[in-house]
């Protein structure tokens, strides 16, 4: 299928901070062919799209959440994270079935598709079900099966992981890609840890991992073991793949250190840390030791949203409020975190997360005729601290429309919200 996007703003994040105020997009199956200033000729198209007031821009990429929670949003809310935890999400968690987990991802992904995000990162268990659903709606995602270390579910989750990356790896036309998922430092014991980097390293996938979310984990840790989370990692050999880690809160320098030189990527989850009341991740060093931060949601349960579009701007907003500087985390900066470095820390840094040619065509078409869209002075500005995800118009994925002028073409939203509202009634009686 050839598609072409003419008479319509580019925001190609594709180094640099130039905007293309009219050109085209070129499309050609899975890719992008061609991208430019001013108008081409419509001849041999399979469809043109219009793109008089909209902006084009990458997907958005959120590299952390655990998507079928959405079942559990609003369930509880407003308590500290250990309480949350064990009188509300495990016992209500435990009773999630695999069919649940099939429709909450759907809902998740409806969510997400609305809101801009073409690709996602996801751990969580059931996953079979997970890239079923990833498979039917068209999106391109990361999963990885939450493995934990101790427990009757410890050697279950590397026979699982093998049967998923066997199963689902770069299946879906390509879309789907298989991680590990060892859930977090306090969670798997190093033993394990060393157990998961040598299994990583045999099937030849990435990492991704929940590191130094609270203040609590870390000092634990350091009690236990005399290091902090992030040289538990490394020592364990983790680094020796490809690692997402995902919220860093509370780092020491010598943390941030292992991390730069490790080549790991850092999923800032800025809406679930400041919810849960974990604290602030110090992205702006971070980015200044030239580790690839990215954004995820995180969990609906802890956010309470899958919206990247409002996670773009808390990040921005916070880490100025954070530090008393405004210009510490510009608009495009936070746009760049959910785009670009979004697709470098899930490994994919040459095949998504910018409008260039060669590139997999994954991009959504922005509608700027709103209100809140207007005066267009500065449209990455207006997109970041303005924007909604209803501004998002059309969402195409691996050459693929799978949103266009708002209707979701590859899933049945009506039934997806219906299933989901009759399995929350189940669940809570
Ligand atoms: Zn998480």
């Amino acid at each position: 299928m050839k598609i072409l996007l003419n008479d319509i703003s580019i925001i190609p994040v594709a180094g640099g901070t130039q905007i293309i105020e009219k050109g085209y997009v070129a499309i050609e199956d899975s890719l992008i062919t061609d991208i430019g200033n001013g108008q081409i000729g419509t001849d041999g198209y399979d469809l043109v799209i219009d793109g008089k007031d909209k902006v084009v821009m990458p997907g958005l990429i959120n590299t952390h959440t655990h998507a079928a929670m959405t079942l559990l949003r609003s369930y509880a809310d407003d308590l500290p994270l250990m309480e949350w935890l064990e009188t509300k999400i495990w016992p209500l968690e435990s009773q999630l079935t695999a069919e649940d987990i099939y429709w909450g991802t759907k809902l998740a992904i409806v969510e997400m598709i609305k809101s801009g995000t073409t690709t996602f990162a996801d751990m969580y268990f059931y996953m079979d079900e997970v890239a079923r659903a990833v498979d039917e709606s068209g999106v391109r995602a990361c999963l990885a099966r939450g493995m934990v270390g101790v427990g009757p579910e410890s050697e279950k989750a590397f026979v699982e992981s093998k049967d998923l990356v066997n199963k689902w790896h770069k299946q879906g036309d390509g879309r789907i890609t298989i991680m590990l998922g060892p859930h977090a430092p306090y969670t798997c014991p190093p033993e394990y840890l060393k157990r998961v980097a040598a299994f990583a390293k045999e099937l030849k996938t990435g990492i991704h991992i929940h590191v130094a979310e609270t203040s609590g984990e870390v000092a634990n840790t350091i009690k236990e073991y005399g290091k902090t989370p992030v040289e538990l990692l490394k020592d364990a050999g983790l680094f020796e793949n490809h690692v997402l880690a995902a919220h860093c809160v509370h780092l020491s320098d010598n943390d941030i250190a292992i991390l730069a030189a490790s080549g790991a990527g850092v999923a800032h989850n800025p809406e679930s840390n400041m919810k849960l009341a974990s604290g602030i991740a110090p992205v702006p060093k971070l980015l200044a030791a030239g580790i690839p931060v990215a954004l995820g949601t995180d969990g609906a349960s802890s956010n309470n949203n899958l919206d990247m579009i409002q996670e773009m701007r808390t990040c921005a907003l916070l880490h100025k409020v954070n530090s008393m500087d405004p210009t510490v985390l510009p608009a495009y900066k936070a746009l760049e975190m959910a785009t670009v470095n979004g697709a470098e820390t899930l490994g994919l840094g040459k095949e998504i997360g910018r409008l260039q040619k060669g590139y997999k065509a994954d991009m959504i078409i922005i509608n700027l005729e709103e209100a809140h869209q207007i005066p267009r002075y500065d449209i990455v500005a207006n997109l970041v601290y303005a924007g909604q995800a209803s501004d998002v118009d059309t969402v195409i994925i691996n050459g693929k429309i799978v949103m266009e002028n708002r209707i979701i073409r590859t899933l049945n939203e009506g039934e997806i919200l219906k299933t989901a509202k009759k399995i929350a009634t189940r669940l809570v009686n």
